[in-house]
């Protein structure tokens, strides 16, 4: 079975009216749950050390505490509260959970993380922590040769990510996403490629396989795989024009990518805020469900890409 695991029994106290879609989390878990192909548990804490390993010892004292300045919480966009402190450092503890799951069964995931803005210094964006650079970090301690990649789909750019790993040479970060987005000064990652307003299936489905070639040639041996559905034509916050059918389409790329070239990884979420969240929920839960059905293909005795 492909283990998921989930932080919505941690809540984020948000003002009425808030356009965090908060909802999402536990709808997309409740249309999980029934699937015989998919194994539910809830998200361990992350430990303070394993933050301090990507991000800066003051700002995570700060958060933690309730000390941070005001200004960076309402870059972040949530209000502090003690429940957030929790919720995020099981969003960060899920993705490295699902880190060491991954490692012995080659796939896994989480339902929440993948929150990519998140800087060392500061978060950003809905993200307070990077959940898939902590994890990253603690894997290349334990394996030192490593190579890691980072398939990054979300509509935003993956702009903490690529600033956190803009000078690590075991790191490949490939971004793919809206030009006219946020953010709106964009990092540079190891490959990024954008699009236009309103772009479709089919030029989006091309740019992957263009972005999945250049990563073949960097040689990784993990990946994570930030599955975010604000692609999805109709999203609130997304300006691109992609179908169900092709979100789907791109999850079988990547799944087929790294299931054929024996690359363990993990699957994260990201963002999706469609009205109703139902369908942003529909994308994710086809996401893992298409997930489920390659486990068997991870499973496989794997080549190692390290050098
Ligand atoms: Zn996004």
């Amino acid at each position: 079975m492909l283990t998921l695991f989930y932080c919505d029994h941690y809540d984020i106290p948000l003002p009425p009216g808030h356009k965090f879609p908060v909802r999402k989390y536990r709808l997309l878990r409740e249309a999980l749950t029934a699937d015989c192909a998919i194994d539910l548990a809830p998200a361990p804490l992350a430990f303070e050390h394993d933050l301090r390993r990507i991000h800066d010892a003051d700002f995570v004292a700060a958060f933690l505490d309730g000390s941070i300045d005001p200004i960076k919480m309402r870059r972040i966009g949530f209000p502090w509260s003690r429940g957030l402190v929790d919720r995020t450092l099981a969003s960060v503890g899920g993705t490295l959970a699902a880190t060491r799951t991954a490692l012995q069964t080659g796939l896994a995931g989480v339902l929440a993380g993948g929150t990519h803005h998140a800087f060392r210094h500061e978060g950003s964006g809905f993200c307070v922590f990077n959940d898939m650079a902590v994890s990253a970090a603690w894997l290349l301690e334990q394996q030192p040769s490593l190579r890691i990649a980072f398939i990054d789909l979300d509509v935003h750019q993956g702009d903490g990510t690529a600033a956190i790993f803009a000078e690590e040479p075991r790191v490949f970060s490939l971004s793919l996403h809206g030009a006219q987005n946020f953010p709106f000064r964009k990092q540079k990652s190891s490959l990024d490629i954008e699009f236009p307003d309103g772009t479709t299936d089919q030029a989006y489905v091309a740019a992957l396989k263009t972005g999945l070639a250049a990563v073949s040639v960097f040689g990784p041996g993990f990946a994570y795989f930030q599955s975010g559905v604000d692609g999805l034509a109709g999203d609130r916050l997304g300006r691109l024009g992609l179908t169900l059918a092709g979100l789907a389409e791109r999850d079988r790329l990547v799944l087929s990518w790294m299931s054929a070239r024996g690359i363990p990884g993990v699957i994260t979420l990201g963002g999706g805020y469609s009205d109703p969240i139902e369908r942003t929920v529909e994308a994710h839960a086809q996401t893992f469900r298409l997930a489920a059905t390659f486990l068997p293909d991870f499973s496989k005795p794997r080549r190692t890409f390290s050098r």
